[in-house]
């Protein structure tokens, strides 16, 4: 990204906004936006290979693992709005498991681009799947979209909720019933 260059366009859009770009609180807001538009879409110079680096372990266990309320921050692609919630990812591994903070990073570098969450959520799935070739794996994310709340149909409480299943958790009904109810479980 050219930074330089945003700054330029993010100083257009402020005057278009009818804003003056001279006033105080103005005056370094390009750069501001500039830097924070580069650090909410740094997941686009992320791939999900080199974030997993090499934190893939052997186990015996063909126990369901899950990871739970993995915090999410996105942009939708629609509205250059955020939306954020949590995502929770379950799997079944073949031998092998991954770090549960490598299944953050994993969730980050898709979240951290334009996204809508529906592909977001299955981006997360096939990630996962392929960084361990595990039997099955399930993602049920819920997310809040302010492009929804601020605007169009002002449905301030309304949560949308995207769910992405493969393997076993596709194929297999009860595999798919533990991991759902596992998801809404409160300790
Ligand atoms: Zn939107």
């Amino acid at each position: 990204m050219n930074q330089k260059r945003v700054e330029e366009l993010i100083g257009e859009l402020l005057g278009e906004l009818g804003e003056d770009l001279e006033r105080d609180g103005l005056k370094r807001t390009p750069a501001r936006v500039a830097q924070a538009l580069a650090f909410l879409t740094r997941g686009y110079s992320h791939d999900p290979v080199e974030v997993v680096n090499g934190a893939i372990f052997e186990s015996v266990s063909d126990n369901m693992v899950i990871v739970r309320d993995i915090e999410v921050y996105s942009l939708c692609e629609h509205h250059l709005m955020p939306f954020y919630g949590r995502c929770h990812v379950g799997y079944i591994s073949r031998g092998k498991v991954i770090g549960v903070s490598k299944i953050a990073r994993i969730v980050d570098c898709f979240a951290a681009r334009l996204q809508i969450q529906e592909r977001l959520t299955a981006e997360i799935a096939r990630a996962v799947t392929d960084a361990i070739g595990a039997e099955g794996v399930g993602v049920v994310m819920e997310c809040r979209h302010l492009c929804m709340m601020m605007r169009g149909v002002e449905k301030q409480n309304s949560v949308m909720v995207t769910s992405s299943v493969l393997g076993s958790f596709h194929d297999d009904p009860a595999t798919r019933a533990e991991f759902m109810a596992l998801t809404q479980h409160r300790v």
